[in-house]
């Protein structure tokens, strides 16, 4: 990281303001794409401790359709 800027390829971003929540969480959570394992279980960290979600099989699989690819240029 570089000013601010993420390194160049491909990332993988889960962006807690674009979903309601009671707490209005703006928290954005980015890896390189080949750590998506640490990434995930980032997510899902956060996801239990701030917004009380468990760890489930169906939770991780729903949260999958929420995680935007971004390429970093
Ligand atoms: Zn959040």
């Amino acid at each position: 990281m570089d000013n601010g800027k993420l390194n160049p390829g491909q990332w993988l971003v889960s962006d807690c303001g674009k979903y309601p929540s009671e707490n209005s969480c703006k928290m954005v959570i980015a890896a390189p794409i080949d750590q998506k394992p640490h990434f995930m279980n980032a997510v899902v960290d956060h996801a239990g401790r701030v917004h009380g979600e468990k760890d489930t099989p169906e939770f991780r699989s729903n949260l999958e359709k929420t995680i935007e690819e971004v390429n970093v240029q």
